[in-house]
């Protein structure tokens, strides 16, 4: 019977490692729920950009929709950002 302990204890543990709830993943619809959109800004213009936007060649700079509008940029008449 003495043999017997170790492998209750070890079924035990088995059950111990099934019953762990599986490592909850971030759930995608956290990402579409956010509002924040990134948008892109130049060192020298006054609008911003989507990430494909031409004009953003020589300089890139994210910065969160709502940031670029408080600061006075216009969306770009070219690439067309969300406003
Ligand atoms: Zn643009």
């Amino acid at each position: 019977m003495r043999r017997l302990i170790p492998l209750i204890l070890a079924f035990l543990m088995l059950g111990a490692v099934f019953a762990i709830p599986p490592v909850q993943q971030p759930s995608p619809q956290q990402q579409t729920q956010t509002k924040e959109q990134t948008v892109y800004i130049t060192k020298t213009g006054k609008k911003y950009h989507t990430a494909t936007c031409r004009y953003l060649s020589k300089s890139k700079i994210p910065i969160s929709l709502k940031d670029a509008k408080a600061k006075g940029f216009t969306p770009c008449s070219v690439c067309k950002p969300p406003q």
